[in-house]
């Protein structure tokens, strides 16, 4: 039977809008361009995993507004099931109006509209299908009180997690998170997360510690353009970068994350996952966009070639 994955988390529609420069209050200006993508670190995992032939299930919210159906569009054209996405009625989809200027200078905007409305209500409505999933998936763009109701869930039951701690999230408790099989955040969240400070590879490494000192098993550090650490009670090891060209690095750790999940639930081999991630991650990098910039399992093949 094919290994599953579920993602539990966000979706949005990004509104990237090229501009001069900013209207002053009261004043309307024209902007030459306007483009869409899909969005939102959950759904980009599970686009991530699903390219690369993850059976893959989606735990979100949208709204009744065009970029909810547009939203379940591309899930579903990306082989995602959809079952357990719902529809707030009333309520905007996630969006996030981009402003680019000509320097390449971003200004966005987060309107979470209807992810927070993802409720521990939701996972129990989904739980006989999250039961036969081998791994759960989650990150900060849902209320906490949903990301820590999963952990426990899945605890109880067995099946191992990815924590993404990602957008850095102040409100977050670290003992609420320990039974996460995964966590895996960017220097910034470590930081964050511990209260620590993340500059140097050492101070990385003694932060990293401190949350494997409070329970947590594995924690896999991010590191951009220098890789990614992972670490646990008695080891310390760099997945090395793959050198690339970046034409833009928007969505890189969704790519990682999402095909880390699909790599380690087909044989559980942590480190030989992580390598191929880093991979997988990189190559996007090489792509403009974020979900537009995720390779399928055949595309990558033809990159790893
Ligand atoms: P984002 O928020 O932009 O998605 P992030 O901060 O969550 O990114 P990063 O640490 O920047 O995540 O990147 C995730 C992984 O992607 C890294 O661990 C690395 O393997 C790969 N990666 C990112 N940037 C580069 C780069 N310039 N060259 C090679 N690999 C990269």
């Amino acid at each position: 039977m094919a290994r599953r994955i579920a993602v539990v988390g966000s979706n949005m529609t990004d509104l990237v809008t090229s501009i001069i420069r900013m209207p002053a209050p009261g004043e309307t200006l024209e902007a030459p361009a306007f483009s869409m993508g899909f969005g939102g670190k959950g759904a980009n995992q599970a686009v991530a995993a699903a390219r690369l032939g993850a059976d893959v299930m989606m735990v979100t919210k949208v709204g009744d507004d065009v970029f909810g159906q547009s939203t379940i569009d591309n899930l579903k054209s990306n082989g995602i099931d959809v079952s357990h996405v719902g529809t707030i009625t009333g309520k905007s989809s996630g969006v996030a109006p981009i402003f680019v200027d000509e320097s390449g200078e971003n200004s966005i905007f987060i309107i979470k509209g209807a992810n927070n409305d993802l409720k521990p209500a939701d996972i129990d409505a989904a739980a006989e299908d999250l039961k036969r999933c081998d791994l759960i998936l989650m990150q900060l763009e849902v209320p906490l009180e949903t990301v820590y109701y999963t952990i426990a869930f899945a605890d109880r039951h067995g099946i191992e997690t990815i924590l993404n701690p990602a957008p850095a999230a102040p409100d977050l408790d670290p003992k609420q998170v320990t039974k996460a099989t995964f966590v895996v955040p960017n220097e910034t969240e470590l930081a964050l997360l511990t209260g620590m400070p993340t500059g140097t590879d050492a101070e990385i490494e003694t932060a990293a510690r401190s949350l494997i000192d409070k329970g947590i098993r594995t924690v896999i550090v991010t590191l951009g353009s220098r890789g990614a650490r992972l670490i646990t009670a008695d080891t310390s090891t760099l997945i090395e970068p793959f050198k690339v060209k970046p034409k833009d690095t928007t969505g890189a750790g969704d790519a990682f994350i999402g095909s880390f999940a699909r790599y380690y639930v087909e044989g559980r081999e942590l480190e030989a996952s992580l390598r191929k991630a880093a991979l997988y991650a990189a190559d996007s990098i090489t792509r403009e966009g974020t979900q537009k910039s995720y390779a399928t399992a055949e595309e990558f093949n033809q990159f790893l070639q």
